[in-house]
Formats: C-alpha cells, structure tokens, sequence
C-alpha cells in the first residue's frame, strides 16, 4: 500500500514562529495589518513567563499578575483578531530563498513570505530537582523581575560572571543580605563590577561552592534554605534563605538558525541597530532571541511590534515584484 501522501504545505505572508511576549505581539500587529499571520507555538506555549508565579512590572496592571495568565490573555487577544496558532514546533528551516520553507516535527511544511523569529532565550539551571520544585516559588533567574519579592529578605546569587555580580548588587536595594556563591575562586565578571560587589556591605562571597540542595517548606511552598558544598573541602552548611538567583547564563534559541543567518557568537541573533532586521531580507528578529541585554516581557512585546511593523513594510515594497522563489540571502 502507498503511503499516506503528506499534508499539503501552509503558505502565509507572515509566520511568527514563537509564542511568548515577541510572538503575540508580532501575529496582533499582523493580524491587524491584515496579513492572515500563522503563529507557530512551540514546546512552551506562552513561552518563559509561563514558568513564573507574580509579575509586578508589565504595565497596565495595578494588582500583581501571575504569568501564565497573562499569557493567556495575550493568547486570547491574537485569537480575537484572527491569528491562527498553530501548534507545532519547527525542526528545520531554509533561509536561502523566499519564501522560506519551514518544518514542523510532524512533518508539516510551512511556507512564508516573512519570517518572524521570537524563539527566545531559556535560563540556564543548575539542573538539581529540589531547584525546580521551588521555580517560581523562591527560586528566580531573574532578579529584575523577582527582586522586589525579597524585601527585607536574605538571598543567595549563584554565578561568578557579569549577570551574576549585577543580578546580585541589584538585589541589595531589596535584600538584607546577599550572598554570591560562585564555583571557583575568581569571578570572571568585569574588575568594576568586582570591586562593587566586594566592597558591598550587604555582600558576602562564597567562594569554590555550589548549591548541593535547595530546602524549602510545602504549604505554602517556598525556599527556606540552601544546602552549599565546598568543592575544595568537602565540607557542606545550610543557610537559611528566602530566595534563590541562578544567574549561570541564558541560552538562546538559535540552534535551528545557526550557519544560516548572522549571529553573535553567544547565539543571540544579530539585528540591524534599532531595528528587527537580520542579514536576510524578509527575516526579522524579536525579543530575547536577539536581546542579550533587557530581556523583559514588555521589552519583548516591544521588539515583536516593530518586527511586525517592518515585515509589513518589507511586504509591500515587494508586492509590485513578481511572485515566485526568489533567492534570499
Ligand atoms: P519567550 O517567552 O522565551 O518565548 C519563546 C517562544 O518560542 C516559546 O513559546 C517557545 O515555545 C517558542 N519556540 C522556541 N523554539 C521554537 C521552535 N523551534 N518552534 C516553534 N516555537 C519555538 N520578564 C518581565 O518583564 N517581568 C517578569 O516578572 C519576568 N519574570 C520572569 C520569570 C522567569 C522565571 C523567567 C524565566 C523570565 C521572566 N521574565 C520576566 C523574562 C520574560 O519572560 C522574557 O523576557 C520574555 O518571555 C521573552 O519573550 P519572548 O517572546 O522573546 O520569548
Ligand atoms: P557568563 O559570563 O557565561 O557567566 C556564567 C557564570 O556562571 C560563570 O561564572 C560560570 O562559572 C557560572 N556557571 C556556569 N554554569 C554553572 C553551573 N552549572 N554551576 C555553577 N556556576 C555555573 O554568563 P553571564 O554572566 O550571563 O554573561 C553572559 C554575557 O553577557 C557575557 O558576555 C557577559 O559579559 C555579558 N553581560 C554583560 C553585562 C555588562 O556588560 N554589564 C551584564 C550582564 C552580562 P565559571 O566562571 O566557573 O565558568
């Protein structure tokens, strides 16, 4: 017997691939634009702030809102103005030539005139299950976003580079004390961030040490304390502490792009300064899967707002040429 022929392949004028801040927004631009976008979700439906509890910084809410809600609201919106989200993610992708053809893990093909990336960027873990029982419950790995939960608190940082000293001086507008706890016995953050964060007097420096376990209670769940382990000695304490930062790096979610457009060699997607541009017209890049720096909800949205401005532009300069496959990069 044959077999099944596959599914024909989708064609939009704009596919947003991404689901998180940069995504919906980018497919309600698009939508509104009237350029029927599809909006492919991924493995994290709503993307990073899905994981977290309260968000007390994305504008327009006077009450504390939790993520995952707002996310759906989000979702709702794109859906109310007719974005078509498509749950899928996408495994392969040919940049070469317009339109560009993607594919998803079903096998499903998908064709765009314009391409929108928002794949993001995930935290990296420290990878213990203690550590991911208490997400979004004590433990953060973003202190812009969680700091203000630690009034009057104590807080450990773990990380030696950049992010970690500048997550953990942050953090003493809020804390008691901070406690960095870093692996070796020198940062490799920038020597003026050092010399802060040494000559800090709400810091302390654990040095060649890292978390063994996170402590917490169970009703209501939250972090109490953290096993440390010298890796020198041997030796392991309990700090009692009411947060945890891991600021161990963000990886972005670039693997699929790579050797087809230009990037930084960190991963993050380089973009034309103050634009969404990549090196591939037609292509777009938004939110933090070319942000290394702000790596925010509203900043996100903001990036995904002007992609979807400028592939609409991008759109109807071309709409007098011909149609056809045309070379793209
Ligand atoms: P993301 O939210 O990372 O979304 C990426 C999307 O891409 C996901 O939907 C994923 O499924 C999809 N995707 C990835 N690869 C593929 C693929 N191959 N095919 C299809 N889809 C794909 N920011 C704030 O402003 N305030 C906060 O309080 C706050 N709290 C946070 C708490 C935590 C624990 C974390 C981790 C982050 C927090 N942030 C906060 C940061 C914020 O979540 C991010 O800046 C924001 O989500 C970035 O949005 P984005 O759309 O660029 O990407
Ligand atoms: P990073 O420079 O890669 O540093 C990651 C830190 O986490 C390192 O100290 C590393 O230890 C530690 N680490 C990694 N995996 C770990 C694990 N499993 N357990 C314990 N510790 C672990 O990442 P980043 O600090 O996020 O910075 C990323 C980039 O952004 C850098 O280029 C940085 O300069 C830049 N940045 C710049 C600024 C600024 O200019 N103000 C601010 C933030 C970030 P080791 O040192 O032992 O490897």
């Amino acid at each position: 017997m044959a077999d099944a022929a596959p599914p024909p392949a989708r064609h939009a004028q704009i596919i947003v691939i991404g689901s998180g801040p940069a995504g919906y927004t980018a497919a309600i631009y698009a939508a509104r634009a009237m350029r029927k976008p599809l909006l492919i979700s991924g493995l994290q439906p709503g993307g990073q702030l899905t994981i977290t509890t309260d968000v007390e910084n994305y504008p327009g809410f006077a009450d504390v809102i939790q993520g995952p809600w707002l996310m759906e609201q989000m979702k709702a919106q794109a859906k109310h103005v007719g974005v078509e989200q498509i749950e899928d993610t996408i495994v392969k992708a040919d940049l070469s030539k317009r339109p560009f053809h993607l594919v998803g893990d079903g096998g499903h093909v998908y064709m765009a005139d314009a391409l929108i990336i928002a794949t993001g960027a995930q935290a990296k873990w420290l990878g213990l299950p203690s550590e991911h029982k208490f997400q979004g419950f004590g433990v953060s790995a973003c202190a812009t976003c969680d700091g203000f939960f630690f009034r009057g608190k104590e807080v450990v940082v773990v990380g030696g580079g950049n992010t970690a000293v500048e997550e953990a001086l942050y953090l003493t507008n809020f804390a008691t004390k901070v406690t960095l706890v870093h692996r070796r016995d020198c940062l490799r953050a920038e020597k003026v961030l050092q010399h802060r964060l040494l000559n800090h007097p709400k810091i302390e420096v654990v040095w060649n040490s890292e978390i063994e376990e996170v402590r917490g209670s169970e009703n209501p769940l939250g972090v109490t304390g953290v096993i440390l382990k010298n890796l020198v000695t041997g030796e392991r304490e309990e700090r009692m502490i009411d947060g945890l930062f891991i600021a161990i790096g963000h990886k972005p979610q670039t693997d699929l792009f790579r050797g087809q457009i230009e990037m930084k060699e960190s991963g993050y997607i380089l973009v034309k300064a103050g634009t969404t541009q990549t090196n591939i017209p037609g292509v777009f890049a938004a939110g933090d899967v070319a942000d290394e720096t702000f790596r925010q909800a509203v900043t996100a949205a903001g990036f995904g707002c002007m992609a979807a401005l400028e592939a609409e532009k991008f759109l109807e300069e071309r709409a007098a040429e011909p149609h056809g496959t045309e070379r793209a990069a």
